[in-house]
Order: structure tokens, then C-alpha cells, then sequence
């Protein structure tokens, strides 16, 4: 409860649907600090990005009064939680609990990650939470730590345009060895297209291959979960890389080919 005893109001969300295992071991989680309202992708999104649906409308299921499914993308969730589905701001937004990591590049084709980029654009805390695994993905720790670090957004807020991107290991809680803060690693990219026939003839292709690896590197998202450690790497929607600004306005450029 806040001070002036509005309960604390929490949006939930995901990538991989609304009736996904780590969506609802979050909901039961936080369900103890907030009034949890879930706005969720009605079918798995995961590697959607930050895609918004432009050229279709988005249709809703109002599950209960505190479930929505949409049939859009995670970012559309949001966006349609944040602009006319609710009539109060939620107070914090959570993404997750993903199935599967959200480390280091891989962040950029995260759906889990884009809703709480869409949070934060919209100028609610938001966090990211994500279970390191690419197998069988256990949520009891995950949950259990999502109430820890929601109460310590709610508490301290976090910095303008700022999120957390979350991966906790797939262990048991009493396995779990401790709390990272992290960056984000570098991953080596071997991705493997592999190309079939269709029964009609046709070629397709499938992305795939193995388990990213990724370069050793200290305070790393990916070193902090292969320690058994959870990882938390605040991420700012600032993209700009400050220091090559002025090296590329040493450069010759010009509006057109033939200006002097
Ligand atoms: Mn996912």
C-alpha cells in the first residue's frame, strides 16, 4: 500500500503468451505487493521486438476484470494498457517471467525486453525478467526475486529512460549464490540457417544451430548466470554512442553529391 492507501497497481506482460507457465508464477509473486493486472500477447511472440501492429486491428479478450489477452505484440500490450484500457497509471511494469535468457546482443530481438522498453518510454519503471535456460526453465527463483527488486523500484524509482533487463538461473532458490549487477556481454555469432524442401517442392529456411556462446568478459550478464548468480543490467534507451559523435563529424558529408 502506497501512502495515500491506493494499492500499488503492477502491470504484467510477456512474450510467450498469456497462458505461459513464467507469466503466471509472476503473477502469484507479485500478487503480494500489488493489484496485479496482466495485459499479455494472446500467442508466443517471443523474438518480436519492439514490433507495434500498424496494418491490423488489434483485437482483445478481456479474460476477468485483471486479464487481458491482445492478439498483437508484447509492445502493443503496453501501449494499449497505458492508453485507454485502464483508468489509472500503473505505479510498475513487469515483463516476464521469460522462457528462456534475455543475455547480452540477444536483447535486441526480445520481445520480453522491448515491453519494458515500451514501459519506460511511456514513463513507467519497468523491468525485464527473464529464467536462464534453454531447456527446462524452473520459476521459483525468478518469482521470488521479481518481489525483491519490485520493491526496490517502487522504493528508490529508477533514473529517467532507465530499465532492468533480469536473468536468473534456472536453480533452485537455495542454489542461487547471489545477486550481479551486470553489462551486457558480447556474443560470438554462429547462427545456422538450414535449408529444406517443403513437400510441395519448395525451399524454406529455418533459423537455428546450437546455444549461443558468448566472450568471456568480467561483470558480464552471462558470466554472472554461468556463476549462479542473478544477473541485473540496467539498460538506457539512449542509443547514441556519445564518443563517436565528433569523430563522425570529421567526416565529408554533404546534403548533395556534387556540394564543394
Ligand atoms: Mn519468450
Amino acid at each position: 500500500m502506497s501512502q495515500d492507501s491506493k494499492p500499488t497497481l503492477i502491470l504484467l506482460t510477456n512474450d510467450d503468451g498469456i497462458n505461459a507457465e513464467g507469466l503466471r508464477s509472476l503473477r502469484e509473486a507479485v500478487s503480494r505487493i500489488g493489484e496485479v493486472t496482466v495485459v499479455a500477447p494472446e500467442r508466443q511472440q517471443s523474438g518480436s521486438s519492439h514490433a507495434l501492429t500498424l496494418s491490423d486491428p488489434l483485437r482483445i479478450s478481456r479474460i476477468d476484470e485483471h486479464t487481458i489477452s491482445v492478439d498483437g505484440t508484447p509492445t502493443d500490450c503496453v501501449l494499449l494498457a497505458m492508453r485507454g484500457l485502464f483508468e489509472r497509471k500503473p505505479d510498475l511494469l513487469i515483463s516476464g517471467i521469460n522462457h528462456g535468457p534475455n543475455l547480452g546482443d540477444d536483447i535486441t530481438y526480445s520481445g520480453t525486453v522491448a515491453a519494458a522498453f515500451e514501459g519506460t518510454l511511456l514513463g513507467l519503471p519497468s523491468i525485464a525478467i527473464s529464467v536462464s535456460s534453454w531447456k527446462e526453465c524452473r520459476f521459483e527463483a525468478a518469482a521470488e526475486f521479481a518481489v525483491v527488486i519490485a520493491r526496490e523500484v517502487l522504493r528508490h524509482g529508477l533514473p529517467q529512460g532507465t530499465l532492468l533487463n533480469v536473468n536468473v538461473p534456472s536453480l533452485p532458490p537455495d542454489r542461487i549464490k547471489g545477486v550481479k549487477v551486470t553489462k551486457l556481454g558480447k556474443r560470438v555469432y554462429r547462427d545456422v540457417i538450414v535449408r529444406k524442401t517443403d513437400p510441395r517442392g519448395r525451399d524454406y529456411y529455418w533459423i537455428g544451430g546450437e546455444p549461443p556462446i558468448w566472450c568471456s568478459g568480467e561483470d558480464t550478464d552471462f558470466e554472472a548466470v554461468e556463476n549462479g548468480l542473478i544477473s541485473v543490467t540496467p539498460l538506457h534507451l539512449d542509443l547514441t554512442d556519445y564518443k563517436s559523435i565528433e569523430k563522425i563529424r570529421a567526416w565529408n558529408l554533404k546534403p548533395r553529391l556534387n556540394d564543394a
